[in-house]
């Protein structure tokens, strides 16, 4: 099977298990796992950040963000397509006992004149605005990616009323390598950045939550309540560290990928509107002779693995373990279809 369900299913590679088995542990609640902190190090390092905290899951590391920034009764300002509002389990409300304001942005990006005119008046009957979460990339928006100088404008709205910024970047390397920006960008703008090693990167678990000391001591404090509190999680940290050094240039290839993949859709008359492909992920829209399930099952009996997301819309997403001759293997039955 070629698998484009998600870059969530990569296996580790030979040399990053070889990585992971080399890795010095520790106990690393009592901040004693060496590689975990090499790693941390590393991750606020990059973004210019203060500090780091090495955390189970991309949900995990949102929601910690989202508890350290908001008191219950607060409202989070984000896209409607936010992971952090459809794929995070109700946890907004569950965990921070906090409301949701939902803007309907293009692709999964909002503009600051949507977060201004989100933010609510300083009135007794309303809840106190106090986050905005961006995406970036956004999956439900097909891998879209901001214009810099947009989150940048964003960032203005946040500082005149004194709201904090989060960045849900599970896929923010994409987005690096797609625009062509640096890490030191981000570290600048955000308040605290989510990354995901699962995903683009390939490594079996993890994602990693950036901030000030300040903000990352509380979220030490969270994930031990949220029960992500781990013990020899160097093994995992380490296929992080290799992931960083080795996985994040490469990503460019899965997006030339995702280019080749999207021109042979192009001609099929069975393919309604591709959203534009800017990254690793295409979404798009299918007409006439399949419904989206009919056309991921024959597809499937191909050998080709991929997700109805909709009725009429399928997702495809290259990663790591699509090589070059998969891509050629797919767009061959994307001719004969
Ligand atoms: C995958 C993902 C996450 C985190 O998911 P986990 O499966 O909990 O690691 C967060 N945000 C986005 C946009 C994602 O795609």
């Amino acid at each position: 099977m070629i698998d484009f369900r998600s870059d969530t299913v990569t296996r580790p590679t030979p040399p990053m298990i070889d990585a992971m088995m080399r890795a010095a542990v520790g106990d690393d609640v009592f901040g004693e796992d060496p590689s975990v902190n090499h790693l941390e190090r590393m991750c606020h390092t990059l973004f210019g950040m203060e500090a780091a905290i090495f955390c189970p899951s991309g949900t995990m590391t949102n929601q910690i963000a989202i508890k350290c920034h908001t008191q219950p009764g607060d409202e989070v300002i984000c896209d409607r397509l936010s992971h952090v509002y459809q794929y995070e389990g109700g946890g907004i409300a569950f965990n921070s006992g906090a409301s949701v304001r939902l803007i309907e942005g293009d692709r999964g990006r909002i503009t600051a004149e949507q977060v201004k005119e989100a933010i609510n008046p300083n009135d007794v009957h309303k809840p106190v605005s106090s986050l905005v979460s961006l995406e970036n990339t956004a999956n439900r928006g097909g891998g879209a990616c901001y214009d810099f100088a947009d989150i940048q404008s964003i960032k203005e709205v946040c500082l005149q009323n004194n709201l904090k910024l989060h960045l849900d970047g599970a896929r923010l390397f994409n987005a690096l390598v797609a625009k062509n920006e640096t890490f030191r960008q981000y570290g600048e703008v955000f308040d605290s950045i989510s990354i995901c090693l699962s995903k683009g990167l390939g490594t079996p678990v993890g994602s990693v939550l950036i901030g000030t000391r300040q903000l990352i001591a509380k979220a030490r404090r969270i994930r031990k309540i949220f029960g992500g509190g781990m013990r020899q999680a160097g093994f995992m940290a380490a296929a992080g560290i290799y992931a960083l050094e080795h996985h994040v240039a490469r990503l460019a290839d899965d997006h030339r990928h995702a280019q080749e993949i999207a021109t042979a859709l192009r001609g099929k008359d069975f393919v309604g509107e591709i959203l534009p492909v800017e990254t690793n992920i295409i979404i798009f829209g299918i007409k006439g002779r399949y419904t989206a399930p009919e056309l991921a099952a024959r597809m499937k009996e191909e050998g080709i693995f991929v997700i109805a997301i909709s009725p009429t819309q399928i997702r495809i997403v290259v990663h790591l373990d699509i090589h070059p001759q998969d891509v050629k293997k797919t767009i061959d039955v994307i001719n004969s279809l």
